[in-house]
């Protein structure tokens, strides 16, 4: 159960990886994307040789002092160790003093542990090296007593670490590759001792066991997230010369590129993936893993016959503040450098094979095809060390891959595995050898560092679209401001057009308001001479009219001066005369005093004096009401001079007025009389417009009775028109009620037919006379008979109850036919009663009946009619009024309209009901008439004896 789910975890995750994968690759896949820089007269490459960069870092944490022990204790525990006891042979030991060279591909050599089955079958034997860590050195045995030593880069004992490992082998060339140097880190040893552990354990579970890989990749996105690096990797394998692509299992012979100038080496066709985290490349590693697995078991080998290639581009934009070199320029703006690294992580085929395939034979065929690459490595390997001129990288694919790792520009770590187990002498032997060789390898490390064309030429697009959307701007803004000034310029044209257009028209029309001012300058001119000499004129006349008036006031002056010298005269005789009068007061006041005086003295002749003294008051009262009229008569006097005055003054203003109204009906003499003679003929047309108007008044008055005379016919009308309506709803009534009754009528009427006719069945039966049992049936019948009309006759008299004679007799007026006759016959029933007669006769029934015998064609009508009028005709007081109606007469003419014998009898019987009442009624009869009737009689007579005879009655 735990392993399916396993498995399906791990498909789920491989599928997820994969996703992310499609997710994450370039829309190019074709990494090797390069600009031409011929067009830009620019290198398109800048090698930079480093003076001295390479080993400069070392792992930091050094083997410590229990790892050495613990080494040194594998050893020591070495059976080899404990026997061999014998100082170590040195002879084809060699000491590296190129220790300080950057560009020597280093080596170091790592030992598994033992495995299970060697730990039981190699318990007997001595192990196979001796590793000295301390001195970096490997002792290989090669008997119980010679042992070869072996100096390496690093020697890791199998209790080494995973990080040890990395930070051994690895991590420098990480370094090389972050700071811009190509690197390759490769596995080569016999299968099954740990190259792939070392290389390319995931370490899902366990991070301490994480492989180179694994660990490379964290460190570069350590570096990546602070700086601006992109990372992205390709994973390959490398089988029977055939490169598969194992992100994307089915490109499975992808094909290597190789710059024909440059010597670059580049698989355009294998899937980039950017990396994003470690996270992200566990995921793709996994997959990359299980396409491994899948695609070996598919091809039924085994994963130690491919080699295994991760190559992970490192591209790190450089920060041009920080580097000391200086940018490029291109005019002023500077060129973005790139530099672009390479790391190869390999995890080689076994190296078994190579020595297997040509002892044994039987691996010939494999060897040529799937390792050949493997040992074109190592032929590579050996010219290179023994520093031959031609080096054969073409020979396989691998080395063409790896044709910059091993004597060209990268900086390259090989590790070797080795197993314990003397067993494998011979292949771990050949495994140590060929890590000499590489050793010798020096390589020319070259700082790759390159012009970001790209990005260059995506700035340079984007400030040239800028540079272009801005003069396409500018363009559009001049172009708009041209049209804008076209616009105002015509629009000023036009302006200006009309302005002159218009000064011509105003000049011209002030030309010519010129020449008719001048005109009417002069008319006016000419007016004012005119008016001038009028002035004058009339200013003569003025003068003439002043002198007048001057002459007018002089002398009333002079009549004003002599009034007023004979006022002063008359008011200086009459203030004399005052004066006089007053002294005559004041004397007699005097003498009042001297009287009083005298009084005093002479008391005793008071009373005589007294009486003086009243007479002389009296006197004084005298003079006082002549002083007083005098005053009055004079200041009258004084008021018609004034009077006087004031009427001259009048008179000067009047003249003064009259003067003007002179000058202002001199000026308007002249529109006056114009005007005159339109008011005429105003006034006429007034006047007769106020006859017109009058005599419409007097039109309107009359129409305006009419009107009222109309308005009271109208009101007149109306009301009669109400009263009709009135009139006619009751008699819509009354007709609504008579229809009613008349149903009943009919109903009864048709009850009476029966009765009728039962009575003629009697009657025929009567006659008869035959059977006993007839008679019998005819007794009964005429029982039932006698019955119904009883019946009937109760009806008839309830109907003259309920419906009254008066209302039946109505409907003999109807117009409907049916109606007249059932309302005849029903007359004619209740005319068969004695009682109803009288009653019938009273609501005017005969003069009915005999209009509708005058009027009625209708055969039933006229004998139904003649039948009641004969009923009627029993009764004396009917009799006469029939007669008097001329009823005789109207049934004798009758006979003459009618041959039906039943009308006839009955004209017959109601003629001989109206002869019953003795001759002197029938004398009013003519002759003829009376002759006819008698003919008729005669006729029926017969008739009635034919029918007799025919029934033999
Ligand atoms: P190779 O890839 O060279 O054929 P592997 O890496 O597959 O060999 O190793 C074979 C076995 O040995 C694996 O089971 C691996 O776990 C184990 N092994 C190899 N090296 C070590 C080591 N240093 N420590 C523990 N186990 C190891
Ligand atoms: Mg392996």
């Amino acid at each position: 159960m735990s392993s399916s789910n396993s498995s399906s975890a791990v498909r789920s995750s491989a599928k997820h990886a994969a996703e992310r994968i499609q997710q994450h690759l370039p829309p190019n896949s074709n990494h090797a994307v390069s600009l031409s820089s011929s067009s830009l007269n620019l290198p398109s490459r800048t090698s930079i040789i480093a003076p001295g960069v390479a080993h400069s870092s070392r792992p930091k944490d050094r083997p410590s002092a229990s790892s050495i022990s613990n080494a040194s204790s594998v050893s020591a525990s070495s059976p080899s160790t404990r026997r061999s006891g014998t100082p170590v042979r040195r002879s084809q030991s060699k000491d590296f003093d190129d220790d300080n060279d950057p560009g020597r591909v280093r080596v170091s050599v790592r030992v598994r542990p033992r495995n299970g089955e060697e730990l039981i079958s190699d318990a007997d034997f001595a192990d196979l090296v001796e590793l000295q860590p301390e001195i970096k050195r490997l002792k290989l045995r090669k008997n119980n007593w010679n042992s070869e030593s072996y100096r390496f880069d690093e020697v890791f004992t199998d209790t080494a670490s995973q990080k040890r490992v990395y930070e051994g082998v690895a991590k420098p060339v990480v370094e090389g590759v972050l700071s811009g140097y190509n690197g390759t880190i490769m596995a080569y040893g016999q299968t099954g001792t740990g190259k792939t552990y070392t290389v390319g354990k995931i370490g899902k579970d366990d991070a301490a066991e994480r492989g180179i890989m694994v660990r490379a990749l964290e460190d570069i996105l350590l570096n990546a997230s602070s700086a601006s690096i992109s990372v992205e990797i390709s994973y390959l394998q490398l089988y029977m010369e055939t490169i598969q692509d194992l992100l994307a299992p089915e490109k499975n012979n992808i094909s290597i590129n190789e710059d024909a100038k440059t010597g670059e080496v580049s698989v355009p066709g294998a899937t980039v993936v950017n990396i994003q985290d470690l996270d992200h490349f566990l995921q793709v590693l996994q997959v990359g893993e299980t396409n491994r697995h899948a695609a070996n078991t598919k091809m039924n080998t085994e994963s130690s016959r491919s080699h295994a290639i991760l190559t992970v581009y490192v591209r790190r934009a450089m920060n041009e503040k920080s580097e000391k070199a200086k940018p490029e320029s291109l005019g002023d703006k500077a060129i973005p450098r790139v530099r672009k690294s390479k790391l190869l992580i390999v995890d080689l085929a076994g190296s078994e094979r190579i020595n297997k395939s040509g002892t044994d034979g039987h691996m010939i065929e494999e060897a040529k095809f799937i390792n050949l690459s493997l040992t074109s490595l190592g032929k590579c390997i050996n010219a290179l060390a023994e520093g031959s001129s031609h080096i054969p990288t073409r020979d396989s694919k691998l080395t063409r891959l790896l044709r910059d790792s091993f004597g060209g520009s990268a900086r390259t770590s090989l590790i070797i595995t080795i197993g314990p187990s003397a067993r494998y002498h011979a292949e771990t032997t050949s495994t140590i050898m060929f890590g000499q060789r590489a050793m010798k390898i020096v390589n020319m490390v070259k700082l790759k560092e390159e012009f970001d064309y790209e990005s260059l030429c995506r700035k340079l697009e984007t400030q040239v679209d800028h540079l272009t959307a801005e003069v396409e701007r500018q363009n559009k803004l001049r172009n708009s401001e041209k049209l804008e000034l076209e616009k105002r310029l015509r629009e000023c044209e036009n302006s200006f057009a009309e302005a002159e257009k218009n000064a011509v028209t105003r000049s011209k029309f002030l030309e010519k308001e010129n020449t008719r001012l001048e005109l009417s300058m002069k008319e006016l001119l000419k007016e004012l001479q005119l008016q001038k000499d009028q002035c004058d004129l009339m200013h003569d006349k003025a003068i003439q009219l002043e002198m007048k008036l001057k002459n007018t006031k002089q002398q009333q002056q002079l009549e004003n001066s002599a009034y007023e010298a004979k006022l002063a005269d008359a008011s200086q005789v009459y203030e004399k005369k005052i004066a006089e009068l007053v002294q005559r007061v004041e004397d007699e006041h005097a003498r009042s005093t001297n009287a009083e005086h005298q009084l005093n003295e002479m008391k005793n002749i008071l009373s005589k004096q007294q009486k003086s003294i009243h007479e002389q008051e009296k006197g004084n009262y005298q003079y006082q009401r002549e002083l007083a009229e005098t005053t009055y008569t004079y200041e009258s006097k004084i008021a018609e001079l004034q009077k006087k005055l004031e009427d001259e003054d009048a008179r000067s203003n009047a003249a003064e007025e009259q003067l003007r109204q002179m000058k202002r009906l001199i000026s308007d003499r002249q529109v006056l009389s114009q005007e005159n003679e339109e008011a005429n003929e105003l006034k006429i047309k007034l006047e007769e417009l106020s006859q017109m108007y009058e005599s419409t008044v007097d039109e309107l008055q009359t129409v305006k009775l009419d009107y009222d005379d109309l308005l009271h016919q109208k009101e007149k009308l109306g009301e009669e028109i109400r009263d009709m309506k009135e009139r006619l709803l009751l008699e819509e009534k009354q007709r609504k009620q008579m229809e009613s009754e008349l149903s009943k009528l009919k109903k009864n009427l048709r009850e009476s037919e029966i009765v009728v006719e039962e009575k003629r069945y009697m009657k025929d039966d009567l006659s008869k006379g035959s059977s006993e049992s007839g008679a019998q049936t005819g007794s009964q019948r005429s029982q039932g008979l006698k019955k119904s009309l009883s019946g009937q006759r109760a009806t008839m008299a309830r109907l003259c109850e309920e419906v009254g004679i008066q209302k039946i007799l109505q409907l003999i007026k109807s117009e409907d036919l049916e109606v007249q006759i059932q309302a005849v016959k029903v007359v004619a029933n209740l005319a068969a009663e004695e009682a109803n007669q009288v009653k019938i006769v009273e609501e005017g029934g005969v003069e009915a009946l005999l209009m509708l015998v005058q009027s009625s064609h209708n055969s039933t009508i006229l004998r139904v009619a003649s039948g009641a009028i004969a009923n009627l005709a029993m009764n004396e007081k009917s009799q006469d009024l029939i007669m008097n109606k001329g009823g005789a007469q109207l049934l004798a003419k009758m006979v003459t309209k009618t041959d039906d014998p039943q009308t006839l009898r009955m004209v017959a019987g109601a003629l001989a009901n109206l002869c019953g009442n003795g001759e002197d009624k029938i004398k009013n009869f003519g002759s003829a008439q009376f002759l006819n009737i008698s003919i008729y009689l005669y006729q029926y007579m017969c008739s009635l004896y034919s029918i007799c005879k025919s029934k033999d009655i």
